[in-house]
């Protein structure tokens, strides 16, 4: 930790302790050069797997992409912004659960598909015909079948059904 002051490398802990509800760690620190006091927040930040794209190429998983994909196919859609964050942070659990490093996008898309087909199915179809980019309009019709075969009990207030 820099020194705000001095720019400083060397700075040391006078004291810790939990802020409020245990999410955040509140240091003083001194400077070991100029001997300015100062405060630090730290929140844990839960390292999220790195991810392995269809090229074999890697990038960090970027929340920003993932709930824009989700917000385009929900778009105009009955679904609560509460739903969706819920939802967000229901894969983001699902994709550290794995204890993996590394993360395929594939699997990511899959997460989100069946995040989608929980809170809203009209939402659901648009994100995986984009996504499973169906090969043609029988399979598209095939998936559409299987939703309306398929019972759902579940309604669209996005409730986990666990
Ligand atoms: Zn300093």
């Amino acid at each position: 930790m820099h020194c705000p002051f001095c720019g400083a490398q060397d700075t040391r802990v006078t004291d810790s302790r939990l802020v409020v509800d245990g999410d955040q760690v509140r240091r003083r620190r001194q400077c070991s050069a100029c001997g300015e006091r100062f405060t630090t927040y730290e929140t844990a930040e839960l390292i999220m797997p790195r991810v392995v794209k269809a090229d074999g190429s890697r990038e960090s998983f970027d929340e920003r992409k993932l709930r824009a994909g989700m917000l385009r196919a929900l778009e105009k859609r009955p679904v609560s912004a509460e739903a969706i964050e819920a939802a967000i942070e229901r894969i983001r659990q699902q994709l550290r659960a794995r204890g993996e490093r590394e993360i395929e996008a594939r699997d990511i898309g899959e997460a989100v598909m069946r995040a989608l087909e929980r809170l809203d199915q009209v939402a659901y179809i648009r994100f995986a015909s984009v996504y499973r980019r169906f090969q043609d309009i029988d399979e598209f019709r095939a998936e559409i079948d299987r939703l309306a075969e398929e019972p759902h009990s579940e309604t669209s207030d996005g409730e986990p059904g666990r």
